[in-house]
């Protein structure tokens, strides 16, 4: 499993309907099969189309599957032990690799405590730093926030060791923010100025 970010930012998809394939812009308004909690659909069209061509045979495994991941997270959760275990977790549950089970949604949460564990890298994991802060900005299992994006990438390059790897890809991204500059949602506060200097600078 490779964390190398160019990957992670190219393959990283929004879930699309199990039925038709098409992507709907709020992930939030998919329908998901209630049973394996996996497939997403746009109506109940699509779902009553998929169940009755495939899904009524594959759902019962999909779930089995995914019911393991889960318990392989949760494990994760408690233990608190490892944020490159978390990591690969993470990535893994949100590009698919080669089953297609994917789980953005527990991905994200991986990445969110893989940030705080001081193991194996005290001060949290840049790696979930910068893959959380993808999430943020395109709304991928979490609810879009461009205030939380830019946060995590910042905090990429403000962490003690991040590594070049890293530091190259939140630079790119904060000068992307600085040159449109941001305001965070709600209290109106300037997150991101623009700024040629600031854009240029990162
Ligand atoms: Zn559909
Ligand atoms: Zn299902």
């Amino acid at each position: 499993m490779s964390l190398e970010f160019n990957n992670y930012e190219t393959n990283l998809k929004p879930i699309c309907c199990g039925s038709c394939g098409s992507i709907p812009s709020n992930d939030e308004k998919l329908l998901r099969c209630s049973a394996c909690r996996v497939i997403k659909y746009c109506n109940i069209n699509c779902q009553r189309n998929h169940w009755s061509q495939c899904h009524k045979k594959e759902c019962k495994t999909i779930k089995r599957k995914m019911s393991f991941w889960e318990d392989q997270a949760k494990e994760q959760f408690e233990k608190a032990n490892d944020a490159t275990d978390m990591c690969i977790m993470g990535t893994r549950l949100a590009l698919g690799n080669n089953d297609d089970l994917i789980n953005h949604e527990l991905a994200c949460k991986l990445y969110e405590i893989a940030t705080t564990v001081q193991r194996p890298i005290f001060g949290g994991h840049p790696v979930a730093m910068l893959h959380l802060a993808l999430h943020y900005e395109r709304g991928i299992g979490v609810q879009q926030s461009h205030t939380d994006a830019y946060r995590y990438y910042k905090s990429v390059i403000d962490h003690p060791f991040p590594g070049e790897e890293n530091t190259s890809p939140a630079f790119v991204a904060l000068s992307r923010y600085h040159k449109t500059g941001l305001v965070g949602a709600g209290d109106g506060r300037v997150v991101a100025e623009q700024s040629e200097e600031l854009a240029n600078k990162y």
